[in-house]
């Protein structure tokens, strides 16, 4: 269901595999691999948190949305800061999420798993920007999320 949003992970550094099997597949998949499962489907969802294996629901639509709800889940679950998750050591591959390797003047990178080639671009900063408005949004809902919780124990 969310092949784009796959790339877009994958473009943040994060292994991800496209699922296209059953939820049967998929939740095996998940507990043998310790993956994450990403869906918009709440069934999937509640079977996943059921059988113990971690999944984050996430809007249908907005690949921003997504992200930072993605976002929002990770660093609260490996008590991490909402922006590192939007901060990658590496990117992989979006065809194949292969790893890259820098080559020549670092700007060019080359997939070591289907050879595709990347270079920071134009398109670079419209990918850039879309992240940025993602971390914004992840950041308001965690500050939410927090007062609520504050709320909740004081
Ligand atoms: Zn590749």
């Amino acid at each position: 269901m969310h092949g784009k949003l796959a790339r877009w992970l994958r473009l943040l550094g994060y292994d991800s595999v496209y699922a296209k099997s059953d939820d049967d597949h998929i939740l095996l998949e998940a507990e043998s691999s310790g993956r994450v499962i990403v869906t918009s489907d709440v069934e999937l969802h509640r079977l996943a948190v059921k059988r113990g294996v971690r999944s984050v629901l996430v809007p249908l639509e907005g690949i921003e949305s997504q992200l930072a709800a993605i976002a929002e889940e990770v660093s609260r679950e490996f008590g991490l800061d909402v922006e590192e998750f939007f901060e990658p050591e590496a990117t992989r591959c979006s065809l194949c999420n292969g790893e890259l390797v820098e080559e020549g003047d670092g700007r060019h990178y080359v997939c070591t798993s289907c050879g595709q080639r990347y270079w920071e671009g134009s398109h670079w900063s419209r990918i850039e920007r879309t992240l940025e408005s993602a971390k914004r949004l992840a950041l308001k809902r965690s500050r939410r999320a927090q007062r609520a919780g504050t709320s909740e124990t004081g």
